[in-house]
C-alpha cells in the first residue's frame, strides 16, 4: 500500500491487510523514516517448526519473513512485541534505532543475548545507536498509549508539508484503568487522546491498527476481567494459584499484584526473564513490598522453596512465564493437582507465534483448574468512534488488520475518509 500527501510518500510494506509485522516508511525530501519493523509471523509459521528453526537474520529476510531495514538509518519502535520490533541483528553500524524507554529496552534486549536459538538475532549488533524516543528528533513527537507492552506510543510526525499519525498498537482501557487510576496514573504518562485534547494537534493521515476487527473471539472488556480474576482468588482460597503473565505487559503484572495483595498472598516469581523484569518493574513503579523468587541464575528477590508452597500454598501466587509452569507442575503435579491456573493471553496468534493447544494439553494431564483469560492490547471496534473525534484525520489508512476495506466501510459511515492507494 502506497499513498502520496503532497511531496511526502507513506509506504506500507508490511502490516498492510495482516496482523503484525508493521513495516511503514516515511519518504520526504529531508527525511526517509522507519516506523517499526516487525516479525510477520503468519510467514514465520509457514516455513519453520519444532525442527526446523531459521539458520540466520538473512535467511528469515529472504524468505520476507522480516523487512530489509537495513537499507535504511532512522528507525522508529513503537513497543516491544516482537510483530513491531522485530529482528535487530541485520541493521548496519550507526544506524539510530529508537526505541520507548533506553532502560526497559536493555533491560528485555539482555536475555536475547544469550540465547542459544534464533531470538538471539533479536538484539542489535555493536554500533547500533540506540537512542530513546522521547529524545524527539526529525520532528517525531511520542505519545504514550495503553497497550499489552508497557511502554507503548504513537508517533506524531509533522515535516511542514504533511502531519502524519501511526497509532502502534493501543487500547483505551485497561484492567489496572478501572481497579487502581492513582497506580495507573502513575504508570503512564498522558495518553494519546489527552495530548490530542490538550495540545491541539491537527492530522492530516491517520494511519491506524484494527487488529480487533479482524479477531473472531471478542476479548473480555477489563472490568469483567476484573470479576473473573476475583471470582477466582476468592473461591479457590485454600489453594495454590498460578498465573502465567507476559513479563513486557507491566499493567498485567501491576494489577495481579494489586489483587495478590488484597487477597493477602504473596508473589513468588519463577522464570529468568520475569524476574528480571518484574524486579526492574516493581522498583521502578514500587509494586508491592514483598515477593519471593525460586532458585534461579538470577536473583532478584528473596529465595524460597518449594517446600514452603506446599505447606502453605493459599499464602502464594506463582507468576511463571508459560513453559516454566509446566516444568513446575511436572515436578509437583501429585501434591498441587487441583490448583488454579490462571493463563493470561493477551494476543491473537499472528502477532506473537503461540500456539496455546500444547499447553492446554498440560494442563489437562496435570490436573489443574485452568482460566485462560483474554484481555485486548487493542482497542474495541466501537472505539474507533471516539478515537476519529480526537484526531479528526483527513485521509484513514487500515493497518494490522485483515479487514482493511471493511474497515474503511465503517470509516466512512462515520464520516471520515480512507486514503486510495496510489494507481
Ligand atoms: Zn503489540
Amino acid at each position: 500500500m502506497e499513498y502520496k500527501y503532497g511531496n511526502t510518500l507513506i509506504r506500507i510494506k508490511q502490516g498492510y491487510r495482516e496482523i503484525g509485522g508493521n513495516f511503514i516508511i516515511i519518504e520526504d525530501k529531508d527525511n526517509t523514516l522507519v516506523f517499526d519493523q516487525g516479525i510477520r509471523f503468519s510467514r514465520f509459521k509457514k516455513y519453520y517448526n519444532v525442527n526446523i528453526q531459521p539458520s540466520s537474520a538473512s535467511e528469515l529476510r529472504r524468505l520476507g519473513i522480516i523487512p530489509p531495514s537495513d537499507e535504511f538509518n532512522k528507525i522508529y519502535i513503537s513497543h516491544l512485541h516482537l510483530d513491531h520490533l522485530g529482528v535487530l541483528h541485520l541493521l548496519n553500524v550507526g544506524t539510530l534505532l529508537h526505541v520507548p524507554d533506553k532502560d526497559t529496552f536493555n533491560q528485555f534486549i539482555e536475555p536475547y543475548k544469550e540465547s542459544d536459538n534464533w531470538t538471539t538475532y533479536i538484539s542489535p549488533p555493536l554500533g547500533v545507536n540506540v537512542i530513546d524516543i522521547r529524545d524527539n528528533q526529525d520532528g517525531v513527537l511520542p505519545l504514550q498509549v495503553e497497550h499489552s507492552a508497557y511502554p507503548a506510543y504513537s508517533f506524531y510526525y509533522n515535516n511542514g508539508d504533511v502531519r502524519i499519525l501511526y497509532s502502534g498498537d493501543l487500547r483505551l482501557s485497561s484492567p489496572l484503568k478501572v481497579a487502581d487510576q492513582e497506580l495507573h496514573d502513575r504508570i503512564h504518562e498522558k495518553t494519546l487522546l489527552e495530548e490530542y485534547e490538550e495540545r491541539g494537534l491537527d492530522t492530516d493521515v491517520l494511519i491506524i491498527e484494527g487488529t480487533n476487527f479482524s479477531s473472531a473471539i471478542s476479548p473480555l472488556q477489563p472490568h469483567y476481567f476484573n470479576e473473573q480474576v476475583n471470582n477466582i482468588f476468592e473461591n479457590h482460597g485454600n489453594s495454590l494459584i498460578m498465573v502465567s503473565i507476559d513479563p513486557i505487559d507491566l499493567e498485567e503484572l501491576a494489577y495481579l499484584l494489586l489483587v495478590a495483595k488484597e487477597k493477602g498472598r504473596i508473589p513468588v516469581f519463577s522464570g529468568r526473564r520475569l524476574i528480571k523484569m518484574a524486579s526492574f518493574w516493581i522498583s521502578k513503579f514500587n509494586l508491592t513490598d514483598k515477593a519471593y523468587q525460586f532458585d534461579d541464575k538470577s536473583i532478584e528477590f528473596e529465595i524460597i522453596d518449594e517446600e514452603e508452597i506446599i505447606r502453605s500454598p493459599q499464602d502464594y501466587v506463582i507468576f511463571t512465564v508459560k513453559g516454566n509452569l509446566i516444568d513446575f507442575g511436572r515436578r509437583l503435579s501429585e501434591i498441587i493437582k487441583g490448583s488454579a491456573v490462571i493463563s493470561l493471553s493477551t494476543e491473537s496468534k499472528a502477532e506473537s507465534g503461540e500456539d496455546e493447544s500444547v499447553e492446554d494439553n498440560w494442563y489437562k494431564a496435570l490436573g489443574f483448574i485452568i482460566y485462560r483469560l483474554r484481555i485486548s492490547g487493542h482497542y474495541y471496534p466501537y472505539e474507533l468512534r471516539t478515537i476519529l473525534e480526537y484526531i479528526k484525520p483527513k485521509k484513514v489508512i487500515p493497518i494490522h488488520t485483515e479487514a482493511p476495506l471493511t474497515m474503511c466501510e465503517y470509516i466512512n459511515k462515520l464520516g471520515y475518509s480512507c486514503a486510495e492507494n496510489l494507481p
